[in-house]
């Protein structure tokens, strides 16, 4: 299934907007975890004593990689997330942020648990409706545009950002940034290359 037509730009407007909201400049870090905060969304791991012993050893120490995170609605309208705080923290970033797109995008909850290959939300829309604007949330287009224009790899993109490799790099490959960087480039080299002769 793919995105529906303009969403992308609504999750670039709505990135931006949720950034100021946060009072983070468009080309800085976001801190998923502050940003849960100001929605009043509060972050349990799993080490909290009423998690059965058993089940949470499975995830933090036999199997870590299929639990990262899960969003637990609770009444009356409240929501809390649920992360495998074992993970690596670049990682906890971009799962709390997925989880935190999914509330911003007010997605209806079924069961969402997200796992090795992302959350196993039976609606794989939702899914990627999640991951774009958690995508524009920790680099947003303009950002990835301004990393391109500074010539910078992929991973002074994930270090800038907190963010792992691959994500910077898709975030590079999906937005353009590169693409338009060169082709500024080499007008304004054309531009000064007339101007010279
Ligand atoms: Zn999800």
């Amino acid at each position: 299934m793919a995105l529906r037509r303009g969403f992308k730009k609504e999750a670039r407007e709505l990135a931006l907007e949720v950034r100021e909201e946060l009072d983070t400049k468009v080309f800085a870090p976001m801190d998923p975890y502050a940003l849960a905060e100001l929605y009043g969304v509060e972050i349990f791991d799993l080490t909290q004593p009423e998690l059965p012993a058993e089940s949470v050893r499975h995830l933090t120490e036999l199997r870590p990689h299929v639990f990262s995170a899960a969003l637990v609605p609770l009444n009356p309208s409240g929501v809390i997330i649920v992360e495998n705080h074992v993970h690596h923290p670049k990682r906890r970033r971009a799962t709390i942020a997925h989880e935190m797109a999914h509330v911003l995008l007010e997605h209806p909850f079924g069961p969402m648990l997200t796992g090795e290959n992302g959350c196993r939300s039976a609606v794989s829309v939702i899914e990627e409706e999640a991951d774009e604007l958690s995508g524009e949330l920790l680099i947003p287009s303009d950002a990835a545009r301004m990393a391109a224009f500074k010539s910078w790899s992929d991973q002074s993109v994930a270090n800038y950002f907190r963010v792992s490799v691959p994500m910077a790099q898709w975030r590079m490959n999906v937005t353009g940034a590169r693409r338009i960087a060169c082709r500024w480039r080499e007008r304004s080299m054309r531009t000064r290359y007339a101007v010279a002769h």
